[in-house]
């Protein structure tokens, strides 16, 4: 699979797999949301978010994905599904924090597909899908001010 494509098969398999994390998420205030991603050995790792007593301490579904897939051996990710079971659309993108971690990950500029699910089910009429490049259009690098850094080189995602 190219950066180019993504096959609404592949899209529907990430939905489904993090529905199928989504159900793990431990949520103290917040909602659940589930994360997959496709990684560089061609499965999909699931994630839910884990919120904590402590501020700060729990973390992102998509966070939660990646580490799975790190965990795993891969260091790169080709394409990430996010399921949330909240009924606004902004609670599907992922955070800030989110973004950076996908984009650190992200071989090329991938697409990350969203969808609410309600009553169990994803809601396919609600899904997203948007390139990092888009979600996230000037990551931080800690290299970006080297010396051999242009500013066109910057702003590229
Ligand atoms: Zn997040």
């Amino acid at each position: 699979m190219t950066n180019e494509d993504l096959a609404e098969s592949m899209e529907s398999e990430l939905l489904d797999v993090a529905l199928r994390g989504m159900r793990n998420a431990k949520v103290l205030w917040g909602f659940r949301v589930g994360a997959a991603v496709l990684a560089h050995d061609d499965k999909i790792y699931e994630g839910c978010n884990v919120e904590s007593e402590v501020a700060g301490l729990g973390v992102c579904a998509e966070r939660s994905a990646i580490d799975h897939a790190v965990i795993h051996g891969n260091r790169k990710i080709r394409a990430v599904g996010v399921v949330a079971d909240h009924p606004s659309i902004e609670s599907l993108t992922p955070c800030g924090a989110c973004r950076q971690y996908i984009k650190e990950f992200a071989d090329g500029d991938i697409w990350v597909v969203m969808a609410m699910a309600k009553s169990g089910s994803i809601q396919r009429s609600t899904r997203l899908r948007r390139r990092i490049s888009e979600l996230l259009p000037y990551p931080y690098r800690t290299n970006a001010f080297s010396s051999q850094t242009t500013l066109q080189n910057l702003v590229q995602p």
